[in-house]
This record gives structure tokens, sequence and C-alpha cells, in this order.
């Protein structure tokens, strides 16, 4: 019996949970690529994450955990995998201390910080425009404007090999776009504690504001993206490099190197992840080639 045969059998017993077969990744993926998913699952709280994750378990198959999808290139042939989508996990609520905030995985930056904001609470201002969820924020240690995850989190609740433990921030192991998920990748966000600080609602709110004016000033949100594509190199900013080396507009097929910001890959309307990844690909060598820089892609590309 193959694993979706046996997956979908085990998970037959729990009609409650939802499971869609041959789920498009592009309806999840902020770049809008991607073909299909064997099985897509959508736990609901920490209980049915771990019903899907023992099935899988048992089915000898290992899930890939995303949440909103805004740093993942999906292949376009799809994903002979069961995808588990957090999105619908968003629990918020004050934290066992004062000034502190439980998340769950799914709940999006935006309802964090905008949580945060209505109690008074200040430090999640950055994250308030990166698109991603949670989990996937503390998965990459995301940042902006000198805020990042690692400044503000106290720890985290990650399921590792079906334990679950409360890991510190120092646990996580956050530096640049990196966390202990990256290298232990069965280990998986449950829920954030946040440790902030009491600010005036009014200041918090206006701080919000005049980072995603700074946002859509200076970024291609009107087309699809995952942000910035590549890591800053040390010493460098990925996207002057890019600039510098002429490749603003680069195009192949619906994907091209934003003319408003060149650290930004978007998909002009029809592109396909095959065309993303070939300019992902010709933007790595030709920065190479004429300034001997490495760029490493800060998107997952998935197989
Ligand atoms: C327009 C735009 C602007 C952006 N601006 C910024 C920015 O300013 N700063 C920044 O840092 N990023 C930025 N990003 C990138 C992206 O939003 C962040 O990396 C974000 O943290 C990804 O969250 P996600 O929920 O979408 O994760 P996904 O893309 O779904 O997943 C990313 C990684 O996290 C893992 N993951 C997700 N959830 C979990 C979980 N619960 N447990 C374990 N692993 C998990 C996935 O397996 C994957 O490896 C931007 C993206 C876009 C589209």
């Amino acid at each position: 019996m193959d694993w979706k045969t046996e997956f979908d059998r085990k998970m037959s017993e729990f009609p409650g949970v939802k499971v869609l077969p041959e789920e498009p990744m592009k309806r999840h993926t902020s770049f809008r690529t991607g073909g299909p998913a064997a099985r897509m699952a959508f736990p609901k709280n920490t209980g049915e994450f771990l019903l899907i994750l023992a099935c899988a378990t048992e089915c000898q198959t290992e899930p890939l955990v995303m949440g909103s999808g805004t740093n993942l290139l999906a292949p376009d042939s799809g994903l002979d995998r069961l995808v588990i989508n957090t999105r619908d996990m968003r629990k918020l609520e004050p934290g066992p201390q004062p000034h502190t905030i439980f998340a769950e995985a799914g709940c999006s930056l935006r309802q964090a910080a905008e949580f945060a904001c209505a109690r008074g609470l200040t430090g999640l201002e950055f994250a308030h425009g990166i698109p991603g969820t949670v989990g996937g924020g503390v998965c990459m240690n995301a940042g902006a404007y000198d805020g990042e995850m690692s400044q503000v989190l106290s720890g985290a609740m990650v399921l590792s090999d079906m334990d679950i433990t409360y890991l510190t921030v120092d646990a996580l192991e956050l530096s640049y776009r990196h966390s202990i998920m990256m290298e232990q990748p069965r280990t998986y966000v449950l829920q954030a504690l946040f440790r902030l600080e009491p600010g005036v609602p009014a200041d918090i709110r206006a701080k919000m504001e005049t980072l995603m004016s700074r946002r859509k000033a200076s970024q291609p949100l009107e087309f699809p993206s995952a942000g910035s594509t590549f890591k800053r190199p040390a010493g460098h900013y990925a996207g002057t490099l890019i600039e510098q080396c002429g490749l603003k507009g680069l195009r192949v097929g619906g994907a091209e190197v934003s003319e408003k910001h060149a650290g930004f890959v978007i998909n002009r309307g029809d592109a396909t992840s095959a065309d993303v990844l070939a300019v992902i690909r010709e933007v790595q060598k030709r920065v190479y080639d004429k300034t001997g820089v490495t760029l490493e892609p800060e998107v997952r590309i998935l197989e």
C-alpha cells in the first residue's frame, strides 16, 4: 500500500480533520506558483497537529510544515508528500507573565502585532508588515527594520520527534535567517511566547504605519513574490549588488528581477516555479562572475 492510501485510511477515522488531496501549492504560496501537494492537512489546534503527524509517522512519510508560504518555492511538478498547513492554528492569548503573549504557529505576524498593540505592548512593530506566520517567522528568525524575532521571543513550544518541549530563545539558536528548525528538520513550532515591553498604543500604531509606508515605497508589493529572494551576503546588500550588475528587469518567462527593488524576484502574472528558479540561478551566476560574491537564496526551494 502506498503512503497516501494508508494515510487516507487512517485519517478517515477522524472526519473532523481537514485534509485535501492534490491541493495546488500555488494557492498557498506568495509566488502563486507550484504544483499539487499529494495531501494537504489543516490542523485547527495542537491536538490535530499531533494526530496528523502521528498518522504521517505511521505511514513513514515526512511532512512539510508550512505557514503562509511566503518564503517557499514549490516545484511545478508538485510534491509527493504530506504538507501540514498551520493557517487554522490561530489562537492568541496573553501569556503567563506580564507583557507576554502566546501565539499559535498559524497566527499571522500581523495579527500578533495587532494583538500586542491593542494591549499596549511594544516590540512587534517590525513584524507587522512581514506577511508570514508566527511559526514561519520563528523558523526563519524573520526580521526587518532593525527588529527580529530573536529580540522579542521568550521561547517556543516545539514538537520534536513527537515530544512537546519548551525551548528558550537561546535554545532556538536564532541567528540571521536561521534557527534550530533548519538543523533538525523534524522539529516544528506549535506556539511562540513573546516577551514585550509596555508602550503607548498610539505610538505603536504610528510606528507600524510608518514601517508599512516604507515597505510600500520601496517594495513591489503589487506583484506576487517571496520578499527578498537572497540572504544579505556579508558586507553587501543583495539588491544593491544585483542592481550594480545591471540585472533589474532580467526576465525568464513570467518571472522577473523587480525594477522597483532588485532584491525581489516577482511573478508578472504567469510565471512558473521553473521561471523563478531560472531567474534565481542566472542572478547568482552573473553576480558571482562580476563581483565574486555568492548569493544564497533566502527563499526555501522545495524539491
Ligand atoms: C512581500 C514580502 C515581504 C517580506 N518581507 C520580509 C521581511 O521584511 N523580513 C523577513 O524576514 N521576511 C520577509 N518575507 C519573507 C517571509 O514572509 C518570512 O520569511 C516569513 O517568516 C515566512 O513565514 P511563512 O509562515 O510564510 O513561512 P513559510 O514560507 O510557509 O515557510 C518558511 C519556512 O518555515 C518553515 N515553517 C513554517 N511554519 C513552521 C512551523 N510551524 N514549524 C517549523 N517550521 C515551520 C517551513 O517549513 C519553511 O522552511 C517577505 C515575504 C514577502 C512575500
